[in-house]
């Protein structure tokens, strides 16, 4: 029987990650390659990663963009580590598939596929924290992912030190800034540890009474709780999910170092269970979903 399917797009600043949905959210094909530099290799590495999966069976195609994204026309608004800022990519994509296409921020996609098929299923009211490179973030209310006028989730800049480094959304101090993949790596290049040190080892090191690698610890994860009580100040989520390439380490980080914010402000933390393969699921389910297939 003829199964209709999505082409899901994880699109990152390193890698493009692309799969073929079924209606369960299973991924039949996977595929990734690495970004180039630039924005016509960068356009023409998308066309071909499509192009590849295009079949009879692909009714509908969904793209997590790592940036804002303006959801009426389909357009980057801002791109940052990719050089798509001002393309209308739903239209690019439509003119080679000339299939329903779909665009939303990778987290918001993130979230989605969580919500349908991962540590977030049953949850209404969810914030998404991704962390990676920077800290991306994500909303759900009443089980649908919450926009406001069209930007909402922007967690990452949610502020934690009014004095701290300088933020790409131009203020100091975004919790972005603090406990990134590349905040840890400020704090590691600035200690006596190795810059290369990976978050399991310094728990193995902080298991061992080692005060630097705790105090590395520390320093990258106590913001991220400060950011985690302002996000239940505001939107008294029942769940906090970490997810991201350290969206996992951080959840352990959490609970080995037992930071604990305010007693005000309570709700459930749980590490993303999906993974790396979060944005391709929650992209075709999307837009499978769009388009009225509902496993
Ligand atoms: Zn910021």
């Amino acid at each position: 029987m003829m199964e209709n399917k999505a082409i899901g797009v994880d699109l990152g600043g390193t890698n493009i990650r692309i799969a073929e949905i079924n209606s369960y959210g299973e991924i039949v094909y996977f595929y990734s390659e690495k970004v180039p530099a630039g924005r016509q290799a960068q356009l023409d590495t998308i066309k071909k990663c499509i192009e590849q999966l295009l079949s009879s069976e692909i009714k509908a195609v969904g793209l997590g963009f790592p940036g804002r994204v303006r959801r009426a026309d389909g357009t980057a608004v801002t791109a940052g580590y990719l050089d798509l800022k001002d393309i209308p990519l739903v239209s690019f994509i439509m003119e080679i598939t000339q299939l329903p296409t779909y665009i939303d921020t990778d987290a918001n996609m993130a979230l989605y596929a969580e919500m349908q098929l991962g540590s977030a299923v049953g949850a209404r009211e969810v914030a998404l924290l991704t962390i990676g490179t920077g800290i991306g973030g994500a909303i759900a209310s009443g089980g649908k992912l919450f926009y406001g006028s069209n930007y909402a989730g922007q967690l990452g800049h949610i502020n934690v030190d009014k004095d701290g480094e300088t933020c790409n959304c131009g203020r100091k101090g975004c919790v972005e800034t603090k406990s990134s993949g590349t905040a840890l790596n400020r704090l590691l290049a600035s200690s006596s540890l190795s810059p290369d040190m990976r978050v399991e080892e310094l728990l193995v090191l902080d298991s061992q009474g080692d005060k630097t690698a705790h105090s590395v610890l520390s320093e990258w994860i106590t913001p991220l709780r400060s950011a985690m009580d302002t996000i239940a100040a505001v939107l008294n989520p029942e769940l906090i999910l970490l997810g991201g390439g350290l969206g996992g380490v951080a959840f352990q980080v959490l609970q080995k170092l037992s930071v604990r914010g305010s007693a005000w402000f309570e709700y459930e933390v749980r590490a993303c269970s999906l993974g790396d393969s979060a944005g391709v699921i929650g992209s075709g389910l999307m837009a499978l979903s769009m388009i009225g297939e509902n496993a």
